[in-house]
């Protein structure tokens, strides 16, 4: 193969207690997935379809890697959210059987331009950068289904410089993993090596340069970023 440029890196996030690292294909995310979320962005929390959006790959951060606020916005905020690493591809997945296609998961932040995201949902227009900037998505490594099994309850928690922002348990996920990798994979074959962030409990809120952002599920890793 020879390349006009010098080809790029894989994006890749590290598998917790392995050299080995899991190469990023595609991240998926998930809107309004917990009620008490869906309330304070001023929606009904019922049980419509999920959302999908997407971020490019190649915008994971290292756990520990610091941030730089992104141009273009006065109001990042942070999500704390439970990653799904996909690990066997599919299409049209039933529910049933949704499990056996994850590898992983790990901790991450989907961190957004809200200030974007208002504007682009006023005026009824994408999402794409208020929410797939670069460096939006730091993750931490990922631990082994095979390791930790399946989550399905657990604390979910995040604190800013020391101060909790977001508590909650991944019971109020309004679409379960299974539920949220079926539908996913009506849309599209999802392949391993693509990551699905599973949408944030309330308490999101504004950070800025120099804070400590620090979250964490409990049986998975803690996530530190700091914002530069
Ligand atoms: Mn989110």
């Amino acid at each position: 193969m020879k390349y006009a440029l010098p080809p790029f890196a894989l994006p890749t996030v590290e598998v917790a207690g392995t050299d080995e690292r899991f190469a990023v294909h595609r991240i998926y995310c998930v809107g309004r997935n917990y009620a008490d979320h869906v309330r304070e962005m001023g929606s009904d929390p019922k049980r419509d379809p999920p959302i999908f959006f997407s971020k490019p790959a190649d915008a994971v951060v290292a756990n520990g890697a610091p941030v730089p606020y992104p141009s273009q916005t006065k109001n990042l905020h942070h999500e704390i959210e439970l990653v799904v690493a996909i690990g066997r591809g599919g299409r049209d997945i039933p529910v049933a059987g949704a499990l056996e296609h994850v590898f992983g998961y790990a901790v991450g932040n989907d961190l957004t331009r809200r200030d974007l995201q208002h504007a682009a949902k006023n005026a009824g227009a994408p999402w794409d950068v208020a929410k797939g900037f670069d460096q939006s998505a730091p993750v931490t490594a990922i631990r082994r289904a095979a390791d930790v099994g399946h989550l399905a309850s657990g604390s979910i928690w995040l604190e800013v410089n020391g101060e909790p922002r977001q508590r909650s348990d991944l019971t109020e996920m309004i679409w379960s993993v299974p539920e949220i990798v079926a539908a996913l994979s009506a849309f599209f074959e999802l392949q391993p090596g693509d990551l699905v962030f599973t949408g944030t409990p309330a308490g999101v809120g504004s950070v800025v340069r120099g804070d400590s952002i620090v979250g964490g599920i409990e049986g998975l890793d803690t996530l530190r970023t700091t914002i530069v």
